[in-house]
């Protein structure tokens, strides 16, 4: 069960502030039409160094520069400031789990009122909650072809992490959780495999990963991206991004979502129809335990090149005592 005790502050424009107190105007674009970007990184606290570790911080800040620039959304908060105050934010709450941290920036209140009016009152918060791995890690989950379709970059751009944009992943999401699945995968305008609510699609057929690429409609994830490298590295395994049938996916060896909240999640029905033998595979199962060793020990086997970089310790480290 997710945690229910808020924690004890979030940083909003500038400032710590109580939880409670961490509030936008009900009529600012940002919470009236959901206009933000924003991006969700996980923290994991590694319990053998007492360390809390920030999942490719810089990099989910690159992608918040890249929404930022297609909504036309300007701040004069740097990206320096984000980390730095979102260090602080997560010392000041003594996290000492794994944690979800949020980066939103959002169309704040026009001063005419006006929600449509391009605006330059632009607002930054960032806020922090304990964020356990969803049971689904394990025992994998079950999924549906939702009947909702993806929403596409020339309606409402996947590819820009928008607030407004989960919507389309809420109806998806809501519908599947009614009729008994775990989560749903989306189709695109053209009929073809996109995303989850949440997390992107990985499937293993024939020794390859095949992911349907951003111009399928899809937020280019960075889970992905870790899966790739990882795959390379240590399993000597490609890539490829396609478009991914339907059909194709019934029948692959193995399929994981992949997103920072669901990790490397296994996908073990589609539909009702199993996939692979109906339990996590092989592949999914080594690139969990890679992923893990990368994002909570902030390493990766001999030859895995991107991992000492991709970590940021939350906490001061701890001397050793001298033996
Ligand atoms: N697609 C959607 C719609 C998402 O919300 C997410 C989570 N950010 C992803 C894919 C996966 O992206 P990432 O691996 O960067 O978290």
């Amino acid at each position: 069960m997710p945690a229910t005790t808020p924690p004890r502050y979030a940083w909003l424009n500038g400032r710590f502030v109580p939880w409670d107190q961490c509030v936008v105007h009900a009529r600012s674009q940002g919470a009236f039409w959901g206009a933000n970007v924003f991006e969700g990184i996980r923290g994991y606290w590694d319990e053998t160094d007492h360390q809390l570790l920030l999942f490719r911080m810089h990099d989910h800040l690159r992608r918040l520069r890249q929404s930022m620039k297609v909504v036309r959304m300007v701040t004069d908060v740097g990206d320096d400031e984000i980390i730095e105050n979102s260090l602080e934010l997560l010392r000041r709450n003594d996290f000492r789990t794994d944690v979800h941290l949020c980066v939103v920036v959002y169309y704040d209140l026009d001063p005419a009122f006006d929600p449509m009016r391009p605006t330059d009152a632009v607002g930054v918060h960032l806020t922090a909650v304990e964020m356990p791995r969803s049971p689904a890690y394990a025992r994998g989950a079950a999924a549906c072809v939702s009947s909702w379709r993806r929403l596409s970059d020339d309606t409402m751009p996947p590819r820009v992490k928008t607030g407004a944009n989960y919507h389309n992943s809420r109806l998806a999401q809501h519908e599947a959780l009614r009729n008994g699945y775990d989560t749903a995968l989306l189709l695109n305008q053209r009929g073809s495999i996109a995303e989850g609510p949440g997390s992107c699609l990985v499937m293993v057929k024939d020794g390859t990963l095949v992911t349907p690429p951003g111009s399928s409609g899809v937020l280019e994830g960075i889970t992905v991206d870790t899966a790739e490298a990882l795959a390379a590295d240590e399993l000597d395994m490609p890539l490829v991004r396609r478009e991914i049938d339907r059909t194709e996916l019934y029948l692959a060896d193995e399929a994981f979502m992949c997103g920072t909240l669901s990790e490397i999640q296994p996908l073990v029905s589609l539909d009702r129809l199993t996939i692979g033998d109906g339990r996590p595979g092989p592949v999914t199962l080594r690139l969990q335990a890679l992923y893990e060793d990368a994002a909570r020990r902030g390493r990766g086997s001999a030859g895995t090149k991107n991992t000492p970089h991709w970590t940021l310790p939350v906490y001061p480290a701890v001397e050793m005592a001298p033996q």
